[in-house]
């Protein structure tokens, strides 16, 4: 026990998190959880048309893990599409690749993945005082962000 999830870096969180069917009454329609990861894989590789290993490293995910995500994604989408499901986008172990703080002089500023892994922050840039913390991913639905880590 006592391994660590791995976590998957998301760029970018949607704004819409919910779609439905026009026309189908809500005891009748079936809802579908797609990942914030799921989401994500299908932005990079079909919205964005990059290749799956770059998709792969941006997620800092392997390329197999990728592959599955990016399926299961695609699968949820089309079912919906096709059966008339609503999607509802929501959960997942996600890290923000920007993580953003803010010191006791109300600088804010973000904090890159790879930065925050190799030298995290220890003074703000702009007054060097030590008293900074880390804020939660911006927007009300995200505040409970990734599962897991946060909740402890
Ligand atoms: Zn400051």
């Amino acid at each position: 026990m006592g391994r660590q999830p791995l976590w998957r870096r998301v760029n970018y969180l949607p704004q819409i998190t919910y779609f439905k069917p026009a026309g189908v009454p809500l005891t009748q329609l079936q809802e579908i959880r797609l990942s914030v990861e799921e989401a994500e894989a299908i932005r990079l590789k079909d919205l964005e048309g990059l290749e799956q290993e770059e998709c792969a490293k941006k997620m800092n995910i392997s390329r197999s893990t990728f592959a599955r995500e990016l399926n299961s994604g695609r699968q949820k989408v089309a079912d919906a599409l096709i059966n008339g499901r609503a999607i509802k986008i929501d959960g997942g172990n996600f890290e923000m690749a920007l993580s953003r703080f803010r010191c006791i002089n109300s600088h804010e500023w973000d904090v890159p993945f790879q930065v925050m892994i190799n030298t995290p922050p220890q003074f703000c840039p702009t007054c060097n005082t030590p008293s900074i913390m880390p804020l939660q991913p911006p927007g009300p639905r995200w505040g409970r962000g990734g599962r897991g880590r946060r909740r402890g």
